[in-house]
């Protein structure tokens, strides 16, 4: 796999040993490839990411990957607060609002074979190639809800957690009944912590709870715009069931 090596961020530190376990996608945000380049290497701006793929599908490589890049901010999956240390930080030349505001099949194709490479040098889990979004649900958007999850789910690159029949989310509610967590939305809290996600903040704001769903919709349930909320409560304990029966 090539890569342009010519630009470099002086954006990053030492990941202090910590195990890379984790791949976050996220877009620029920017209006293309040099402005991205300009911005995730300038000092000033206190940010930057392993790579950045362009609009044509080339991949720069801005950090190398054995130190910790400053894509993730203040966020969170599973027990990992610092998930700079533990991540490889991929940026797409994307803007929701500008003339790239497309993923075009040549930015994915590389994508996809960077994020295959990435997982099988570092034997990450397929659950853990993670939006920014679900990271930071409550902070960031990004990559979006038009962000093509469901082509990488469907070529087995990442997880998917569909095809699970109704009677099999029955067992996840009787478990949860069982420890009295029986209101649906304390049960979708405690699913979602469970998956990975930062809940703490939600249960006794509604603001916040709002959001994460959000994310949590933008990332899995993006074809049902208008999911209702027991289509996205049926998802969500679907989620959790496949997600303690597979192992990667
Ligand atoms: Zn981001």
């Amino acid at each position: 796999m090539k890569y342009i090596t010519k630009y470099k961020s002086p954006n990053y530190n030492s990941r202090n040993k910590s195990k890379i376990q984790l791949i976050i996608i996220h877009y620029t945000a920017l209006r293309n490839t040099k402005e991205a380049i300009s911005y995730l290497c300038s000092k000033e701006k206190k940010v930057s990411a392993h790579y950045l793929i362009s609009q044509d599908g080339v991949i720069y490589n801005l950090v190398n990957e054995k130190f910790r890049a400053w894509h993730a901010g203040q966020s969170f999956w599973q027990d990992i607060i610092d998930i700079n240390s533990f991540s490889i930080g991929i940026e797409l030349d994307y803007s929701p609002i500008g003339k790239n505001n497309k993923f075009s099949s040549k930015m994915i194709s590389s994508l996809k074979k960077l994020i295959i490479k990435i997982k099988d040098k570092y034997k990450i889990n397929k659950k853990k190639i993670l939006a920014h979004s679900d990271i930071a649900p409550l902070r960031k958007k990004d990559p979006g809800k038009y962000f093509p999850w469901k082509l990488l789910e469907n070529e087995k690159i990442i997880f998917k957690f569909q095809n699970i029949t109704k009677n099999d989310t029955k067992i996840i509610e009787d478990w949860f009944n069982k420890y009295n967590i029986t209101s649906k939305k304390r049960i979708i809290i405690f699913a979602l912590s469970l998956i990975g996600y930062d809940t703490r903040q939600v249960y006794k704001n509604l603001k916040h709870y709002n959001r994460l769903i959000s994310a949590y919709k933008s990332r899995y349930l993006s074809e049902l715009t208008y999911a209702s909320k027991e289509t996205v409560y049926t998802n969500i304990i679907k989620h959790l069931f496949k997600n303690l029966l597979t192992k990667n």
